[in-house]
């Protein structure tokens, strides 16, 4: 009998807001001060004051998504029309058209089994690129180390991709902070969710000052910017207006939220390593580790179908978890998966990327919320074994 799909956890709610927001968004709703430029010390400029003390770095930049993060970040750097940026060939599409709304031209890099970037790809690809974009795919860090120093040896600034690393921490540094640039998402499926959301961080006061030029603080809306007054002025009508503010309403639900990151990091992590070891009882499945510098804040579970397996089989353990309740999405497996990268047909040609495809069509993604309660995870790790079980007996 498999397990009762009707009574499985609900993997896709996301927690609730933070009653402390509603006050703030009950004012907003009444004065209508909506706009991040019409009052001094808006939610939006608390955002990004709060936003950069967390991290422990000095400018931060709230616009409306991860992407056009990505883009002011790259736009600040001022990279050339036609810059080769290096980016993982396991992203979201949405980071390979930041880097063509730039101007810019993605040089994929292989992705290992791990999720990470494949370091001897990352050399062979490094001389003659302009920019190194490491966006950390579901959490995952790639070897920061390495990056950095093949960077710094090429003089080639490195943005982090940082939507889905909030809380993650490499050595003693916070993920986003080892960059030149660092960008987040507050997209709902994000540890912070406002619905829809971004922010650049940089300790660079002229990046800082440029973003803030472009992500629309026109005339002299950047004096509602503390401590970037020369800079900003430096910039004044030097720049095109790309309008992606973010609005109060968004910084509103936010603000609240920033006193929950350490404990949805620290819940996430706890939940994703129990469920790690108990997939580990199969040898069909495979979870691979963090890295050794590396301290997890996972939202969610990825995992490889170990050994020989063929893509029917890997549909009927698709199947058999669906039965059992739980949603287990194979990237490369469902069609027009939006992180499958022979799908990206937007950027023309695309390489052969043997290693990144391999993997993504055995590599399986769970969502895995930090609220998620004991019995959930025995729930959902028991589905999968049972799932396994009926597709490769032991
Ligand atoms: C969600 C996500 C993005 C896109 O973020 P948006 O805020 O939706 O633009 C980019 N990169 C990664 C790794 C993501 O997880």
């Amino acid at each position: 009998m498999p397990r009762d799909a009707q009574i499985a956890p609900n993997c896709y709610d996301a927690e609730p807001i933070p009653e402390a927001a509603r006050a703030e968004i009950d004012r907003l709703l009444t004065t209508g001060d909506l706009f991040r430029y019409t009052s001094e010390g808006s939610p939006v400029a608390r955002l990004e004051e709060a936003f950069a003390a967390h991290m422990g770095v000095r400018y931060a930049v709230a616009v409306s998504s991860c992407s056009q993060a990505l883009f002011l970040a790259m736009k600040a750097l001022d990279l050339p029309e036609g810059a080769r940026v290096l980016v993982p060939a396991f992203t979201f599409a949405a980071v390979p058209s930041a880097i063509v709304h730039a101007g810019g031209v993605p040089v994929l890099v292989e992705v290992g089994e791990d999720f990470r970037i494949d370091l001897e790809d990352f050399a062979a690809k490094i001389a003659g690129a302009d920019a190194v974009l490491i966006s950390h795919m579901r959490g995952h860090t790639s070897d920061m180390d390495a990056i950095m120093e093949q960077a710094e040896a090429h003089g080639l600034p490195v943005i982090e991709d940082a939507a889905h690393s909030l809380g993650t921490r490499w050595h003693d540094r916070k993920i986003g902070t080892i960059g030149r640039i660092g960008c987040f998402s507050f997209q709902s499926y994000k540890l912070l969710n406002a619905g829809e959301g971004g922010v650049m961080i940089t300790d660079d006061p002229d990046l800082a000052a440029r973003a803030i030029i472009m992500s629309g603080a026109y005339e002299h809306n950047w004096k509602k910017h503390s401590g970037l007054m020369t800079r900003c002025e430096a910039w004044q009508n030097k720049l095109p207006l790309y309008n992606c503010r973010m609005q109060n309403l968004s910084a509103a639900i936010l603000l609240p939220q920033i006193g929950e990151i350490t404990r949805r990091a620290r819940d996430g992590l706890r939940n994703h390593d129990h469920v790690a070891v108990r997939l580990g009882e199969s040898r069909w499945l495979k979870v691979p580790p963090a890295l050794a510098p590396e301290t997890r804040a996972p939202d969610s579970l990825q995992f490889l179908l170990a050994g020989e397996w063929s893509d029917d089989e890997a549909r009927a353990f698709q199947a058999e978890a669906k039965a059992r309740g739980v949603s287990v999405s194979v990237f490369g497996l469902s069609t027009d998966n939006a992180r499958a990268f022979w799908n990206w047909q937007f950027l023309g040609d695309l390489p052969e990327l043997p290693k990144t495809r391999a993997m993504l069509v055995r590599a399986c993604d769970i969502r895995l919320p930090a609220r998620l309660t004991q019995p959930d995870l025995e729930f959902i790790s028991e589905a999968l074994l049972e799932a396994v079980a009926q597709v490769k007996p032991a």
